[in-house]
């Protein structure tokens, strides 16, 4: 710090020019946050059309040009000026805030940091009017053609405050910073055609009402064609009227970047926690190890039920009834997620390129269906008179286990004795087909009315086995298993002092543990659903996990995240072979499991391959 700055000065008024200045700090931070300021006021003057054309990153030219209602010539001087708006006027309009502006901050802010120059003219007027300010100095104005609408101009961004110029980044950069900003937007107005120049070159042009192809150019192709759709209303929440609609991704589509979350306010682009965490946990069961989830979501609430004056940026909200909007948004997404069975799945994958652009972007949704000649019924492995055998019995190894046959509490979590009723198929072949054969120990082909049906066994089988598990412990806790003859388990003492520590609560997990001793534990039953599999390994994975949750309260946020790896452990692996009636019996299942389309990871258990995408793969008929 230098002296001058230690001397004390008389207190004084700061100048409008530096008091903008100050301000523009907040609003006009970098070339983008102007874009974003001026779209916003296109927006709110009801343009259809707006065209965006930067240089240089946006440091040497902005240009916004509206085709919206324009600014009458009188009033050119106060939109430059600070504190001045058309959108409010008092503080009763701060309470329900329609307009994306209301400061009245934002042309003053970048008046006071660059040169700008305001060209505008309304339905009344023969003839568009030209303001010119630089720093904050008015420069001169004069009569401009110009058609009805506005054009901003900004040059020479940050000329009279380097300091900020000097925390810019490369002009590369603050275009990506700009594109984003217009990508947003474009989300929130798909009634408006956006057009972004870059150095003289279009980089983006979207025509309105086109979202699918809006989706597919700023998301991607697989999002704008799969995605589920998403619209709920309630009325009457303590909230008001609430309505969420949009798209959201089938968790299969996840990524590992949390790069492609749009949400938007009323039209409002925001980012907030809260919705944030909404989402999340709809996710949740459904998404594992680190993925996002991607969405395009538009929540409609009365403006009176939301601030949205908390931030000189406009980019957080304050909900008045937060948590009515949080379990409304997590239960909404939660429901819709869950529906997703899997006849809702369409051809994943296809061996022939896809038909270009979809008009409708709706899920794929129609059920399986035949012809009624049923040509293609499966023969191999129909079902048959005779029950299968017990998957218990089909999955058991290393830890012997005392049966519970005719015990209802009975393991639920196997395949089944005898398969579960299948959903109503004219034709006959349920949903999932029937299997014809094994691969490579990996994966099990059924044959269905579609065509090929190719289910990753291990992924499928975890999915069945977590979701049972989930509904027991949602019960009475989850069954258990008594193992003929304990096992002890060394340990660290760390993990010893864990399983003491969660004692309680573990027996409703499926599993008894006890210490018995400084470095070792005894395990006396496990959850009957896995009791086939390798429960040492399964134990010494939950004790590890155990580990790390210090607080018991704890315990019952983790339960999920555990359950799924106990039902990984739990299922079958790869390379055991199994037998038709097995594989059938784990079709079946999954046709009766929610959540069955994706395992605990978020990736797909099976795909179909129709008929006509096999044709195409063999050029029949074309
Ligand atoms: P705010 O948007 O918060 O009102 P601004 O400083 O962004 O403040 O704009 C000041 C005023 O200028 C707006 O209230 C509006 O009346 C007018 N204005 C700015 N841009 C446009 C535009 N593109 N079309 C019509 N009017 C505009
Ligand atoms: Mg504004």
């Amino acid at each position: 710090m230098t002296a001058a700055a230690l001397q004390r000065r008389p207190i004084g008024r700061l100048s409008a020019v530096v008091a903008n200045q100050i301000a523009a700090g907040e609003v006009v931070e970098r070339p983008a946050s102007i874009v974003k300021e001026l779209v916003e006021n296109a927006l709110d003057a009801q343009a259809t059309q707006i065209q965006v054309s930067i240089e240089g990153g946006g440091l040497k030219r902005i240009t916004v040009t509206d085709d919206g209602h324009g600014i009458p010539a009188a009033e050119m001087s106060l939109a430059l000026a600070r504190h001045a708006t058309s959108k409010i006027a008092d503080t009763a309009d701060l309470d329900g805030i329609a307009s994306l502006g209301f400061r009245g901050e934002a042309l003053a802010s970048v008046a006071s940091v660059a040169s700008v120059t305001l060209i505008s003219r309304t339905a009344g007027q023969d003839a568009g009017a030209e303001l010119r300010v630089r720093g904050g100095e008015v420069l001169g104005d004069r009569p401009a053609p110009h058609p009805i609408g506005t054009t901003v101009i900004v040059s020479d961004l940050f000329f009279n405050t380097p300091a900020r110029r000097k925390f810019l980044k490369t002009e590369r950069t603050e275009q990506g910073q700009i594109d984003q900003v217009l990508r947003r937007q474009a989300l929130a107005h798909p009634e408006v055609a956006f057009e972004l120049k870059v150095n003289g070159r279009i980089s983006l042009r979207l025509p309105a009402n086109a979202m699918a192809q809006r989706l597919s150019r700023l998301l991607t192709e697989a999002f704008a064609e799969q995605a589920i759709v998403v619209d709920e209303q309630r009325a009457d929440t303590a909230a008001g009227t609430l309505r969420l609609h949009g798209w959201v991704a089938r968790p299969t589509q996840s990524r590992a970047q949390a790069d492609q979350q749009y949400f938007f306010v009323n039209g409002r682009v925001i980012r907030d926690k809260l919705v944030a965490h909404a989402i999340r946990q709809a996710y949740r069961d459904v998404l594992f190890g680190g993925r996002h989830p991607v969405f395009v979501l538009y929540l409609e609430i009365d403006p009176t039920a939301v601030d949205v004056n908390v931030h000189p940026t406009k980019h957080e909200v304050r909900f008045r009834e937060a948590r009515t909007v949080h379990d409304f948004i997590f239960g909404t997404l939660h429901r819709r997620l869950r529906e997703q069975r899997p006849e809702d799945h369409g051809s994943a994958a296809q061996f022939a390129p896809a038909p270009s652009a979809p008009t409708s972007f709706a899920p794929t949704q129609n059920p399986l269906s035949l012809p009624s000649g049923s040509a293609f019924r499966a023969h191999s492995g129909a079902p048959q008179a005779s029950p299968f055998r017990s998957a218990a019995e089909a999955f058991a190894h290393h830890v012997p286990t005392v049966a519970e046959a005719g015990d209802p509490s009975a393991p639920t979590g196997s395949l089944p004795a005898t398969a579960p009723p299948v959903p109503d198929e004219p034709s006959g072949v349920p949903p999932l087909g029937y299997a014809i054969a094994q691969l490579h120990g990996i994966y099990i082909l059924a044959q269905n009315a579609q065509g090929l049906v190719i289910v990753d066994m291990h992924a499928a089988h975890e999915r069945v086995v977590y979701e049972q598990m989930k509904t027991q412990l949602a019960a009475s806790g989850i069954a258990r298993q008594r193992l003929l003859v304990p096992e002890q388990l060394d340990v660290t003492e760390a993990e010893a002092d864990a399983v003491e520590r969660h004692a309680q609560a573990l027996p409703a997990l499926g599993l008894v543990l006890e210490r018995s001793g400084i470095q070792s534990v005894t395990l006396r039953e496990v959850p009957a659903t896995l009791a086939g599999g390798d429960a040492l390994a399964l134990a010494r994975d939950l004790i590890a996990d155990l580990a790390t949750i210090d607080d018991p309260a704890r315990l019952t946020h983790a339960q999920h995240d555990l359950l799924a790896s106990m039902a990984c452990h739990g299922s079958v692996r790869a390379n055991r072979s199994l037998t038709l009636e097995e594989m059938n019996a784990l079709l079946r299942q999954m046709e009766v499991t929610e959540n069955a389309g994706q395992c605990n990871h978020g990736r797909p258990t099976f795909v179909v391959h129709d008929l006509k995408s096999l044709d195409g793969a063999f050029l029949r008929g074309q």
